[in-house]
């Protein structure tokens, strides 16, 4: 049997690939091809297994296809804007570029040793100030379609982080990152305007569903959370509607519970509604009750959603649709004039905060739902889906049934119509940090928001991180510019970018070739030619975030005229995760196996054959000691 040596064996080859530039894609798009994409690292000091795992699938995948005669785009970069090198420079008094850039060499240095066939003439890392010139003028072809905006809103605050969170960060009510409860701010911010596709977005996961695993479609369906409810008019009595010296006639409330219809016993406007205005302004209540409601008018939504629960009758009445009941209006500190008009149906058998309510101003409480099993408590809100009682000739429906009927009997007699919901919010990109894509804003006295067309807007280098408060705007000279527009003194945007708006798009960077690079962020024909990514390859935790905004970016960029491809990922891979006694292996559990050492002992073909080996792609991968001694004495057979 010959010695084996592997990093002998290993270093020979890899110096040949890289002098032969082995795995770089060829130039000729008439050829076959597959684009393997395993998700790009951040670059945060080492890599650990999971990568190896990640990385390892990705290059049998790509060299398999290379094998057939496919050409192969099988890249790889670095993600690598974000908190950590922020959280780094504060510890050790370093630069966040700094820690950032030695980082990437270093790792760079590690993937080498694994023999991985990445291409390299394509690498990059997303806070190249190329790759941010070019997300700065995607980010102002999309400003100026109207996709951004900016607005005050109560945001998801991370006190840890010193930083807003997208609701997609928050997990359980912690920061995703930290894992600090989240408080709620309000503050402005600039908003992509993914709500614009969410029926898109929905609609689109059904041609993945041979592709991408169920579990991942499922919980972006969730996510989306589309939900079908009932606009309808509540009209006023005849005698109401003379009470209010015949300027209305009703108004809208809007319910995505029409099953519960026949449990309505009153109706609540928001103090801001213009009923309750007018009857302000034509002092139609009693002094106490005209003092009370100016004080709800006073409360932030903030205030109002924690303040204990208030109303008052306002003497005037509704029709009921489907029974021409009489029932009463209320005017009510929870009900918030942003959302459906500022007008509700309330029905406290079925709603909690209607029921907290009804019992605290003794209004009457009538059942509409029974149970599918078990029996109804009159102590309770029963909120769950059941069967109609008492509810005319919808009697005896399953809810979800009855919900439908409900709404085309509204539709048919033209009392009501369908509205689509989603849960879906926009996407808040702000973030008061220093280490991230600035956002290309200039705020000008006279012009108001310009986007900036002087691009790249570079980082100031000379900045301290302290951890207190954001280093741009404390920063001496860097806000202070001129207007695009006018010319005139204007300020910068301190703000930066959400890191996941880097990851949104560098799929498509890739596909550039590195003579276009410079020029264009990617190029339509090489585009249209890679895309989309036949296999991508990465962790379940990416399931909403990332594969979400990547799947928005995607359309956002067809419709700019960018690219021809409606989905970003053709198959979606989600390896499992790399276990050691039972747990995820994890710094703080020091239950890690260190990559270089076992490249260093046995060599990276026996690091792959193992991890390949040891448990289908999918699946939680033990380690195992003797099994990465039996890969070895295999390959050892071999040699
Ligand atoms: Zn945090
Ligand atoms: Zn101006």
């Amino acid at each position: 049997m010959r010695e084996y040596i592997p990093k002998k064996i290993e270093s020979k080859w890899q110096a040949k690939w890289q002098e032969d530039g082995a795995f770089e894609p060829l130039a000729d798009k008439t050829l076959p091809k597959k684009y393997i994409l395993s998700m790009f690292p951040y670059p945060s000091g080492r890599i650990h297994m999971g990568h190896v795992r990640n990385y390892t699938i990705g290059d049998a995948i790509a060299r398999h296809f290379r094998t057939q005669g496919y050409n192969v785009l099988h890249p790889i970069g670095w993600d690598s804007f974000g908190m950590p090198a922020e959280n780094a420079a504060i510890k050790h008094h370093t630069h966040p570029k700094k820690w950032t850039y030695e980082n990437i060499a270093y790792m760079q240095g590690e993937l080498n040793a694994l023999g991985l066939s990445f291409s390299k003439n394509r690498e990059f890392a997303t806070s190249d100030p190329l790759y941010t010139k070019h997300e700065q003028e995607l980010f102002t072809q999309m400003y100026k379609k109207g996709l951004v905006y900016k607005k005050d809103a109560v945001l998801n605050w991370c006190e840890e982080c010193q930083t807003v969170l997208a609701n997609e960060q928050v997990e359980e009510g912690c920061c995703w990152r930290c894992n600090n409860l989240v408080t709620q701010k309000q503050m402005p911010g600039y908003y992509f305007k993914i709500t614009a596709y969410a029926k898109e977005l929905l609609e689109d996961l059904k041609p993945l569903k041979d592709g991408w695993p169920s579990q991942v479609l499922t919980m972006q369906e969730n996510w989306i959370g589309q939900s079908e409810g009932l606009s309808f008019e509540f009209k006023l009595s005849e005698e109401s509607r003379e009470k209010l010296g015949r300027n209305f006639n009703g108004y809208e409330v809007f319910t995505t519970r029409p099953d519960t219809l026949y449990g309505v016993t009153y109706s609540a406007l928001a103090p801001e509604h213009p009923i309750v205005k007018y009857m302000l302004e034509k002092k139609l209540l009693d002094d106490k009750t005209h003092e009370a409601i100016k004080n709800m008018q006073r409360l932030s939504n903030i205030d109002k959603q924690s303040a204990k629960k208030e109303g008052f009758a306002l003497g005037i009445d509704v029709l009921h649709p489907l029974t021409g009941e009489v029932v009463p209006v209320w005017v009510a500190n929870f009900v918030l004039i942003e959302y459906g008009g500022g007008a509700v149906m309330a029905v406290p058998a079925h709603d909690e905060r209607d029921f907290e309510f009804a019992h605290q101003y003794s209004l009457p409480i009538r059942q509409s739902i029974t149970p599918m099993d078990g029996e109804y408590n009159p102590n309770e809100a029963m909120c769950e889906y059941g069967i109609m009682v008492d509810s005319g000739v919808f009697t005896g429906l399953e809810s979800i049934e009855g919900k439908d009927k409900i709404i085309s009997h509204f539709e048919e007699q033209k009392l009501g119509k369908i509205v689509i919901n989603y849960k879906l919010r926009d996407w808040g990109i702000s973030r008061q940090r220093y280490w991230g894509a600035p956002i290309p804003i200039v705020h000008c006295k006279t012009c108001g928001s310009v986007a900036e067309n002087r691009l790249p807007v570079t980082l100031p280098e000379d900045v301290e991180i302290t951890g207190e408060g954001n280093p741009l705007v404390a920063h001496p000279t860097w806000k202070y510019t001129t207007c695009p527009k006018c010319g005139e003194a204007a300020l910068r945007e301190t703000d930066t970018m959400d890191t996941f708006v880097q990851s949104s798009w560098y799929f498509l960077r890739f596909t550039c070739p590195p003579a276009l690079q410079e020029k264009v962020a990617f190029d339509k024909e090489w585009a249209a030619y890679w895309m989309s990514v036949d296999q991508y390859i990465g962790g379940i935790e990416h399931a909403i975030l990332h594969l979400l905004y990547a799947r928005f970016f995607t359309k956002v960029l067809r419709d700019l005229g960018y690219t021809s491809h409606n989905e970003p990922f053709e198959n979606l891979l989600t390896q499992g995760m790399v276990l050691k006694d039972g747990s995820k292996m994890s710094k703080s559990k020091g239950n890690t196996v260190d990559p270089d050492e076992i490249v260093a002992k046995y060599g990276a073909d026996t690091a792959r054959l193992f991890i390949l080996f040891a448990a289908p792609p999918q699946k939680e991968l033990e380690w195992n000691d003797s099994a990465v001694e039996g890969a070895y004495k295999y390959i050892r057979r071999l040699v």
